[in-house]
């Protein structure tokens, strides 16, 4: 699975319910720009199942995706 089909995957599952508005369990931003630059490292982790489960920890990975794209436009 790439990470574009992961994120639609997340996308499908994650709703209102997993609003996590306290981010229990967050690993936090370093740990998602850890996963954007080396997804494969994470391909069996807790992580997967957190995101799955938690819709600000895959509103920051879905900006730290756009962010990248747009920096390798620019270089
Ligand atoms: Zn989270």
């Amino acid at each position: 699975m790439n990470e574009k089909a992961l994120i639609a995957a997340f996308e499908r599952v994650v709703s209102t319910d997993h609003a996590n508005p306290n981010r229990l369990g967050c690993s936090g931003i370093s740990v998602l720009q850890e996963f954007v630059m080396r997804p494969e490292t994470f391909a069996r982790s807790a992580l997967l199942d957190h995101l799955g489960r938690c819709e600000p920890c895959l509103r920051e990975l879905k900006q730290l995706h756009s962010d990248r794209r747009n920096a390798k436009e620019i270089a």
